[in-house]
């Protein structure tokens, strides 16, 4: 790993809270209207900031109020799109790092 020590930029989880080094998470745009991810982190405009494991996606599913991590009005139909990974079989993607 390169760990270079240089400026990391920090970013924080708008599910769980937790900080990170922005390559730890996955970027969320609004893109038309639509929030997607951005998987390269190129996308311009105002980004939010997610844990990649399922737990972090399921608590924002449930978050009524979630729209306000881009402060502005979406609506559900607006999510859908980052929340079919939910309706796929459970990825056992992160789970050493529990506890
Ligand atoms: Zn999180």
């Amino acid at each position: 790993m390169a760990a270079r020590g240089r400026h990391r930029p920090i970013r924080t989880c708008v599910a769980c809270g937790r900080r990170a080094p922005r390559e730890e998470l996955r970027r969320m745009v609004v893109v038309g209207g639509k929030v997607v991810f951005d998987h390269r982190r190129r996308l311009p405009g105002r980004g939010a900031w997610l844990c990649p494991g399922r737990d972090c996606l399921e608590r924002l599913a449930r978050d009524k109020g979630r729209d306000r991590v881009f402060r502005r009005r979406l609506g559900e139909e607006a999510w859908r799109e980052v929340f079919t990974a939910l309706e796929g079989p459970e990825q056992a993607e992160s789970e050493a790092e529990k506890g």
